[in-house]
This record gives structure tokens, C-alpha cells and sequence, in this order.
């Protein structure tokens, strides 16, 4: 069944015309080469995406998505000759931007969190990690219901902060930028020189290596057995500063001082060292980054599952943002019918209360993301 058919006229209506509002006047960040990008769509009511699709301006990509309002909508990182040949060797490939992609839920301490989850055969709601299979009913009908919860939020944060500050120190990237994908990742994007979109894909894999600490051998690189050699120091490049800084700022101790590895394994212990080293290893999606030919969500536009905008970050709003209704596009109320019992629940910092089968005034911000999985339904 597609997508359309599950969503009822009057929620399917409802979304259309918020979405072709927001793309009416939407700020888009579009790159200065947009005529050598593939640009694709996922349409609301579709499953699949259209892909191939070329704009020559602004204007012309404007009137397309206001016209037929997507649900997800993406760019190339590569720019092309022909973008809008469908055959990938034969779009006259240029090069490729830089792109890395953190998921929240595939970071370490996130991948058991909890959402609150509904099923949309019984209406239970429940809370989980995942939850594929509701534990009233046994219906796989189940859908999220609640964002990533904020501390996973702030390791995401603090991830793509990580990155960034690897981009610069050791690849001499002098503009990084973060951006929210307006679910649950980040994608960090460096500016990407001549020379950097012409990196193979081979090199693409070395540099998520290194960034992941692949291969690092403790020892060879910081003499980590040999208890009378120091510690490095916390101003020297690469993955030897990375390691220092890590274990001064544990131990306290101001740059400038330094101590041996028999000190520092005293005082932290040999598996204290470790942890702390294997900390510093990232969690990014190498695929994304090895992939050439990937697609990006253009930043200003809406992610479709949980409806709120790409966006930048920037200090010194990134280490306080967290998921709240302010920062969703839709903000008019709007009365729906709810297909779940919700009760007592803080959703994007909104409380909600609702009966299955309730009628109700939900805020834009929620009712986007409730109608879109039919947790609720316009008209
Ligand atoms: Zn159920």
C-alpha cells in the first residue's frame, strides 16, 4: 500500500499545504554550482524517490518543489556535466564535496535509548529502544512518537564538535560546518577545496580511518609500553595530541607539564587509559563519506519524519540545542483525531493528554510528524 493511500485525504491535504507554504518563501542553502548538481525528491504520498532532476536557478528549483512539495529533498555532493542523465557513468562525474554523517543512534551510548512508540492497531503507547512489535496487541504497526531524547541529542553534539576540531587541526580544513539533519543526525561538511572534491573514494575510506582510529597502535604511536617514556604532549598534531590532551584534562594537568605513562597508568589505571583512548575514537558513518555519489539533504529544507528543517549550527547555540516545538517551520494548531492514547507525555516540550479516537488541537509542530505516521488525522 503506498503512503498516500494510508494517509486519509484531509491529513494528506493538510500536509501538502504546509509544506508547499514552507517551500513557498524557505531559505535554502544552495550550493554556487546548483546547475551541476543532481537534485532528487521523495514526494509526499511516495515511497520512492525521483531522482536525476536538474535546475538551472534558484527560481527554476523553487517553482518545481512549491509546485510539488517533497517530502525529503536532496542534492548531489558531486557535481556533474550532465546531472540529469540517469546512467551514473555517464554524467560526466567532476568531483565530489566532503561529507560526513553522525547518527545518533549508532553513537555508542545511544544505541539502547528510549523513544515513546505507538501502535497504530490498538493505540498502546509504550516506551523502548526500537520497538518493532507492540507488547499489547503484538501488532507490528508501531511508529515513533518522541524525537531522540536530548542527551543522545548532546553526544551528537558534541561528536560532530569533535570531528570538526580533527577536520581542522590535522587535515587543515579552514570552514567546517554543522548541521542539524532535522531528526536524528548531523552532517559536518568542510569546504571543500579543488583538490578535495577530487579525492577518490580510496582516500575518502583513508580519512574515515584515521578519524575512527582504525589500525592505531598505541604503542608505535605513543610508546603507550613504555612506561618511561611521557605521555604526549597536548599540543602536538594528530592522533599524539588527540591522546595527551585526552589524559591531561583527566588527570588535571595545565599544558605545559608533562608526566610518564607509568604515572599516568598509576593514576588511572591501564584500562582507565584505554577507555579513555577508545572514547576518542568517532562514530561516523563511513559510508556516507566513502560514497561519492551520495545525496545530501539540501540544509533549509524539511526532513519528512519528524518535520522539522536542516538547519546550521552554530555556536553558541550548539551545546544548549535540544528538540523543542520553536524550532519546527509549522505553527498554527490544527484539530486532528488521535489513533493513540497518549496520556501525560512531553513531546518536543508540549505536554499531551489524548484518548484514542479524541478529537483534539495539537500544534503544528507536533501534529506534522503525528499525522505523517497516522498517529493522528486531519479532518
Ligand atoms: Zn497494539
Amino acid at each position: 500500500m503506498s503512503h498516500r493511500e494510508l494517509l486519509k485525504d484531509g491529513s494528506f491535504l493538510w500536509l501538502k499545504s504546509r509544506l508547499a507554504e514552507y517551500y513557498r518563501k524557505a531559505q535554502l542553502e544552495l550550493p554556487e554550482n546548483l546547475s551541476s548538481r543532481e537534485f532528487a525528491v521523495q514526494p509526499l504520498g511516495s515511497q520512492s524517490y525521483i531522482r536525476h532532476l536538474s535546475f538551472k536557478s534558484e527560481e527554476e528549483l523553487r517553482r518545481y518543489i512549491t509546485n510539488n512539495p517533497p517530502l525529503h529533498l536532496y542534492y548531489s555532493s558531486a557535481i556533474y556535466l550532465f546531472p540529469e542523465i540517469k546512467e551514473m557513468d555517464q554524467k560526466g562525474y567532476l568531483g565530489s564535496e566532503l561529507i560526513f554523517d553522525i547518527d545518533v543512534d549508532e553513537l555508542q551510548e545511544c544505541r539502547l535509548m528510549e523513544q515513546l512508540h505507538v501502535c497504530l492497531d490498538c493505540g498502546h503507547s509504550m516506551y523502548g529502544n526500537k520497538v518493532k512489535k507492540c507488547i499489547k496487541c503484538g501488532s507490528q504497526n508501531v511508529v515513533e512518537a518522541s524525537p531522540v531524547p536530548d542527551d543522545c541529542l548532546k553526544k551528537g553534539v558534541e561528536t560532530a564538535k569533535h570531528l570538526s576540531d580533527i577536520l581542522k587541526r590535522d587535515f587543515g580544513f579552514e570552514e567546517v560546518k554543522i548541521y542539524f539533519s532535522g531528526n536524528r543526525g548531523f552532517h559536518v561538511r568542510p569546504k571543500c577545496s579543488e583538490e578535495c572534491m577530487k579525492l577518490t573514494g580510496e582516500d575518502r575510506r583513508e580519512i574515515v580511518d584515521y578519524i575512527k582510529g582504525i589500525g592505531l597502535d598505541l604503542n608505535r604511536i605513543a610508546g603507550f609500553e613504555r612506561d618511561e617514556s611521557l605521555v604526549p604532549s597536548s599540543d602536538e598534531p594528530g592522533w599524539r595530541g588527540r591522546i595527551g590532551r585526552a589524559i591531561y584534562e583527566k588527570l588535571g594537568i595545565r599544558s605545559g607539564s608533562s608526566i610518564t605513562w607509568a604515572e599516568a597508568k598509576k593514576r588511572i589505571g591501564v584500562e582507565g587509559v584505554k577507555a579513555l583512548i577508545s572514547s576518542l575514537v568517532l562514530d561516523i558513518d563511513e559510508k556516507v563519506t566513502v560514497d561519492v555519489h551520495r545525496l545530501i539533504r539540501i540544509p533549509g529544507s524539511i526532513n519528512g519524519k519528524l518535520g522539522l528543517p536542516v538547519v546550521r549550527l552554530e555556536e553558541p547555540i550548539l551545546d544548549s540545542y535540544s528538540i523543542r516545538c520553536e524550532l519546527s517551520p509549522f505553527k498554527e494548531k490544527v484539530l486532528v483525531k488521535m489513533n493513540a492514547t497518549i496520556i501525560d507525555k512531553t513531546i518536543m516540550g508540549v505536554k499531551i493528554s489524548a484518548y484514542r479516537g479524541e478529537k483534539i488541537e495539537l500544534p503544528g509542530c507536533i501534529a506534522f510528524p503525528f499525522v505523517l505516521k497516522g498517529i493522528a488525522e486531519v479532518g
